[in-house]
């Protein structure tokens, strides 16, 4: 049980502490005994492998590969596959433990994991990401399965990672397994609406919580950091239901138009501009740091963990924050935005779309009957709008944040789940 006379957030730029101390939050106020609170915090599994390549040069290069199931009492694991030089044990760790809270808080029937390979994926080659990828499905093949551990994109992964993943273990098992991985192309067995869920879900929990505030879309601007897969299609949608997008941003910086952005043009802009915002006309030049402090309603981080702390939390103008990024708050930051009275949707419950999505492709590829976009959508609707009722009602009665709220909904499922199946 963690220490019962500590309610203070520790500050930490390690996100497997940081998400351990939300986790120690909501353990306390569930009353979580010591010993499933030890089966909890523990991953399952963790594995690291060492996968050499020859380079297209000719010489071998070994990388490091990573495999994190943090829990599977709820159904095989899940969780996306990293490919960046930042990737290390801690981060893979708080990712895998991220994804078993957020598939518990969705209703999804997933455990949690997470993977990743420490390299720079811009500066290889087609090829050398094949054989990459191919090494690493090979290093792990005991490790995944459908009825195991199912990966997905992640930062520096897409489709055409997935495929060859899904190709190289069906050359294993000796027949075509779809169901191993989820984000796949649509022609080897991906789901129609998986590249939008997660800026989707992003949409609809920005909605259900402006709902609870009384904010009318049509009034409201909003800032993007992030212009990725989740920031794009979240300033999209959003954009879509009324609100202004004021600034957007990625790794180039920041864009700022007190007139608003359009932000097809800027998709259409990065897509012909090597996939940055550099350069994106009739807009101001700002800082990261400086778009997350806008006066702006509607705050969306979707870029990556970290960029709202204690240093600048408390110059937050926004009134509610939508995490796309995975853990884009630090936990040290938390209290001063629930004091400021700012309104969280957690990263678990805002961008669990993604997951959602990746369970329906995983439900469609075991059925062999494929859904329409439509359909998809309908239902990924439905479920993030129960998600966040479900948290907005527990916040309510714990009178806690949406954040240790959705951690009481997930810590409470998966102990309840383990007891249950007991076995120890
Ligand atoms: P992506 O690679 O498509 O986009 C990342 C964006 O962030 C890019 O615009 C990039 O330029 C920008 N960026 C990178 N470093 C930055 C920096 N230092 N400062 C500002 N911007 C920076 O990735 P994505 O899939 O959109 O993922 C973004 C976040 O959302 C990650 O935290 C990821 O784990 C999380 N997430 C993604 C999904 C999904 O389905 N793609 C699902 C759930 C959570």
């Amino acid at each position: 049980m963690p220490d019962q006379n500590n309610s203070v957030i520790k500050p930490s730029g390690n996100p497997f502490d940081s998400m351990m101390s939300r986790f120690d939050m909501a353990a306390r106020l569930l009353n979580l005994d010591d010993q499933l609170y030890n089966v909890l915090k523990t991953p399952v599994k963790q594995v690291i492998v060492a996968l050499p390549v020859t380079m297209d040069n000719g010489q071998i290069q070994v990388f490091e590969g990573y495999r994190v199931i943090h829990n599977n009492q709820l159904g095989p694991a899940k969780g996306g596959i990293r490919y960046s030089m930042d990737v290390h044990l801690d981060e893979v760790k708080a990712l895998a433990a991220w994804m078993t809270w957020k598939c518990a808080v969705s209703n999804i029937p997933f455990g949690g994991g997470k993977g990743g390979i420490k390299c720079d994926p811009r500066s290889m080659s087609k090829g050398e990401l094949e054989r990459l990828t191919r090494q690493y499905v090979r290093a792990l093949s005991e490790v995944f399965g459908p009825e195991k551990d199912i990966p997905a994109p992640d930062m520096g992964t897409g489709p055409q990672e997935m495929a060859w993943f899904m190709d190289q273990y069906s050359k294993l098992v000796g027949y075509s397994s779809p169901a191993v991985v989820t984000g796949k192309p649509l022609v080897l067995g991906g789901s129609k609406g998986r590249v939008e869920a997660t800026g989707r879900g992003v949409m609809v929990s920005a909605r259900s919580a402006m709902l609870k505030m009384g904010l009318n879309p049509f009034k409201c601007t909003c800032a993007v950091q992030g212009f990725g897969n989740v920031g794009s299609i979240s300033a999209k949608l959003l954009e879509q239901q009324g609100l202004k997008v004021l600034a957007i941003s990625d790794v180039t910086g920041g864009y700022y138009n007190e007139n608003g952005i359009n932000i097809s043009e800027a998709i259409a802009y990065r897509d012909s501009n090597g996939g940055t915002l550099a350069g994106f006309p009739n807009t101001t030049s700002i800082t990261n740091e400086e778009l997350l402090t806008l006066d702006v309603d509607v705050l969306v981080p979707a870029a990556m963990e970290d960029q709202i702390t204690a240093s600048n939390a408390a110059q937050i103008k926004a009134k509610l924050i939508v995490e796309g990024a995975n853990g884009p708050t630090s936990a040290d930051a938390d209290d001063i935005l629930h004091n400021k009275g700012i309104v969280v949707v957690p990263d678990i419950l805002a961008n669990a779309g993604g997951v959602t999505v990746s369970y329906f492709e995983w439900v469609q590829n075991r059925l062999g009957y494929y859904w329409t976009e439509e359909r998809v959508n309908r239902r990924a609707d439905r479920n993030m709008k129960e998600a966040f009722e479900n948290v907005y009602n527990t916040a309510q009665q714990h009178n806690v944040s949406l954040r240790i709220a959705a951690y009481i909904v997930a810590i409470d499922k998966v102990a309840n789940t383990t007891r249950l199946r007991g076995g120890f």
